[in-house]
């Protein structure tokens, strides 16, 4: 476990096991403030998957607040969801106790399997929860980020505007949805993938988008691959069917795995590292729960296009990937 940590650079560990819960809280890094990350309650096959994804998950938030210049730190926690029945109210109520024991170090908000409901449960018991109904949903914020960042790498790599620009969106949730409506309003064309054929179909009378196979999304003629469904769609299997020259979506984990940023380089399409463009999520939950106005949230997520502008400028200038451009922007403001 110690040699886990190490390697993440996680500096703690915290484990909760009572009645039906069973959780892992896991602080990467607290050099900018207390820790925010949400909360995943999705079934595992081990344990031990379930604190690897904590760790994994909490380091990424470190990167993410530091080139948002939020000031918080990196966290996330994990429930492992039991398998037969389970009183969910209670489960979340024993989980806010665990947070709050951490005297407010860790900030807990929605993930995968988490709802607004479990967040207001948790908020009846302890204050250091971000995203209650009260506090509102960071989706639109997120999308609005990734709308900019999308425009800002267009403009990069093909040098205009979105107008007339094909973009392929995989998965219309919260996000995915919301950044349709974006880039249809700037004339962008859309391809869409759901695997709820109902969202497709909405896609395709509201926005004129074209359906696609989920399958198939990712290998079709496009400007712009937005991966906007869960993780890891640039894997060993895809990254060889791309035929798009921007990669930016709203997913967490794009890259199955690091060494595929190289290979994005490499055929020389331009990536927009994954926790940079999606940090408008982020932003919201942060200035929220420090009581920030809209103003300033508007205000901070229009800078995420400073930020990619110097991300892509520099992997140009030293020819280096951009996700390795991000992650040394990201440790010299953690470690420097
Ligand atoms: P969501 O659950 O609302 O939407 C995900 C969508 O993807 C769903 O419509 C689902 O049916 C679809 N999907 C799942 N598998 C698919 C597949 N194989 N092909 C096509 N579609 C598929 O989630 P969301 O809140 O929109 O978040 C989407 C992603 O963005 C997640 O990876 C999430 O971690 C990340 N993210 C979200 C936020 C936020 O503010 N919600 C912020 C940062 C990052």
């Amino acid at each position: 476990m110690f040699s886990l940590m190490r390697e993440s650079a996680l500096q703690e560990l915290h484990y909760c096991q009572k009645g039906d819960l069973n959780a892992v809280i896991a602080l990467h890094n607290l050099r900018l403030g207390p820790a925010l990350g949400g909360c995943r309650f999705i079934e595992y096959d081990n344990e031990q998957d379930a604190v690897i994804d904590a760790i994994r998950l909490a380091k990424g938030m470190s990167y993410k607040a530091a080139l948002a210049k939020v000031p918080q730190g990196g966290g996330k926690s994990v429930i492992i969801k039991p398998k037969g029945a389970f009183d969910r109210e209670r489960l979340f109520y024993q989980f806010a106790e665990f947070v709050s024991d951490l005297g407010g170090r860790y900030i807990t908000a929605m993930d995968s399997g988490t709802q607004v409901e479990d967040m207001d449960c948790i908020r009846e018991v302890c204050p250091f929860v971000s995203s209650s109904s009260e506090l509102g949903d960071p989706s639109p914020s997120t999308a609005i980020g990734v709308a900019l960042g999308i425009k800002t790498a267009v403009q990069h790599r093909m040098g205009q505007s979105l107008k007339g620009v094909r973009v392929g969106i995989q998965g219309l949730g919260h996000v995915g949805a919301a950044l349709a409506e974006h880039l249809y309003a700037e004339g962008a064309k859309l391809w869409v993938s759901d695997i709820d054929a109902q969202k497709v179909k909405q896609a395709e009378q509201q926005w004129q988008a074209t359906a696609v196979a989920p399958h198939e999304i990712s290998g079709i003629e496009l400007d712009v691959f937005s991966p906007c469904g869960l993780g890891g769609t640039i894997n060993a299997q895809t990254v060889d069917t791309l035929k798009c020259v921007v990669v930016a979506g709203c997913a967490n984990n794009q890259l199955a795995e690091s060494a595929l940023g190289d290979v994005l380089h490499d055929k020389h399409i331009l990536y927009a590292p994954d926790y940079v463009i999606n940090s408008g999520g982020l932003i919201y939950a942060s200035s929220r729960y420090r009581g920030l106005a809209q103003k300033e949230i508007d205000h901070s997520i229009s800078k995420l296009k400073d930020t990619l502008d110097k991300i892509f400028m520099l992997s140009n200038n030293k020819n280096l990937p951009t996700h390795r451009i991000a992650n040394e922007m990201a440790e010299q403001i953690l470690y420097d």
